[in-house]
């Protein structure tokens, strides 16, 4: 019996898995997998969402018009130009189903964002990995790599999971170096964290052209993983497109209220901000001092390489940390075995990161001298 036949290579699709709530045994983890944001919502959120109760029977605003205005006045962006999504996931998923398919190209880079690649194979495109130098994005790697089939280009900037950005120069070298009829998406995800004088979010060159696209999301910072909420800040034919193709009532109504009250909350914003700034180095300092390496990152997380032997690996250490109750991710799905990602989270939880950590190391010295 023939069975209903899905296009071809969606069944070849390894799904994306999330970072790990649980671990068995303990009844309250410190989970530090998923870089959502030390803090959780601003109290302004809770309170809002609380109130709103009543209303949850109602169908959202489809356009999102409250939420899209207030992001196109806090920036200072036409309303128009403003997109938003069940989370910049979705928007990442839509740009390359209206950009590209079967024959066409994508260009990610090596251990960028496990989400482009999903999508990419989603649509059917071919996707073209450029490789990275000192785990941080390769503008000529990825302009040797356009083709006249390249549809589209994600850059996370900065990036996850390694943590590293390019500067404006780069990125501007990047989209100038690109054909016209490529588009450049330039995912913010966790812009708000960096504080370096030469980073971009690359907001202006959106408002410069008709072929770049800047991503946010309201996950990481915001800490509103669980409500879905992200935008993007696109020309307008971009903008036309992702309208006319999302699903009618993409973004709920929590997500649209919550984003809202969370976008009037510079306070907390700020706190959380200058918190992560505070912890990252906090961390990385604490954790090279057991003699790991840590490169530099301008996100709320930092990588920790492990050396790739039995006792001391990467692997081990996140058992170790498991024994601790501490969930931290492993990256050997993004081509980084010998890495953990650890999340910033408040200041007890990195405390008992870094206790635990010192535990698995000092255990590995013991014995070896
Ligand atoms: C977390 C993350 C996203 C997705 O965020 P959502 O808005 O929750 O879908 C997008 N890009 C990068 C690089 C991320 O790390």
């Amino acid at each position: 019996m023939a069975s209903p036949t899905p296009l071809p290579g969606l069944l070849d699709i390894a799904p994306y898995a999330g970072g790990e709530a649980e671990i068995e045994g303990f009844d309250k983890v410190i989970k530090l997998a998923s870089n959502e944001g030390a803090f959780g919502p601003s109290p302004k959120v809770r309170a809002v969402l609380e109130a709103a109760l009543d209303n949850f029977h109602r169908y959202p605003d489809g356009d999102c018009t409250k939420i899209r205005e207030a992001i196109a006045d806090k920036y200072g962006y036409p309303v128009q130009n403003i997109m938003c999504g069940a989370g910049s996931d979705e928007l990442i998923g839509l740009i390359a189903r209206c950009y590209a398919a079967a024959g066409d190209e994508i260009i990610t880079c090596a251990h960028g964002f496990a989400m482009y690649p999903i999508y990419v194979k989603q649509v059917g495109a071919d996707l073209v990995v450029a490789p990275e130098t000192n785990i941080t994005v390769n503008v000529d790697a990825i302009l040797e790599r356009v083709s006249a089939r390249t549809k589209v280009v994600f850059v996370a900037n900065p990036n996850n999971p390694t943590g590293t950005y390019i500067p404006k120069s780069e990125v501007v070298r990047l989209r100038t170096g690109l054909p016209d009829h490529v588009l450049l998406v330039l995912d913010g995800a966790y812009s708000e964290f960096v504080d370096r004088d030469d980073y971009t979010n690359g907001a202006e060159m959106v408002a410069a052209s008709d072929n770049v696209v800047m991503l946010r999301t309201f996950s990481k910072i915001y800490g509103m993983g669980g409500l879905r909420l992200g935008w993007a800040y696109c020309p307008d034919e971009v903008a036309d497109v992702i309208n006319k193709t999302r699903s009618p009532f993409n973004v709920s109504y929590p997500a649209q209220i919550a984003g809202l009250a969370a976008l009037e909350d510079d306070a907390f914003l700020e706190h959380a901000r200058a918190h992560n700034i505070q912890w990252r180095q906090w961390t990385s300092d604490e954790v090279k001092k057991l003699g790991l390496e840590v490169p530099d990152s301008v996100c709320n997380f930092v990588l920790v390489w492990f050396p790739d032997e039995p006792g001391r690996s990467a692997e081990d250490a996140n058992q170790h940390l498991k024994s601790r109750g501490i969930i931290a991710r492993r990256m050997a799905g993004y081509g980084l075995p010998d890495a953990l990602r650890i999340s910033i989270g408040l200041e007890d939880e990195m405390r008992a990161v870094v206790a635990a950590l010192e535990e698995f190391t000092g255990r590995n010295d013991t014995g070896t001298g």
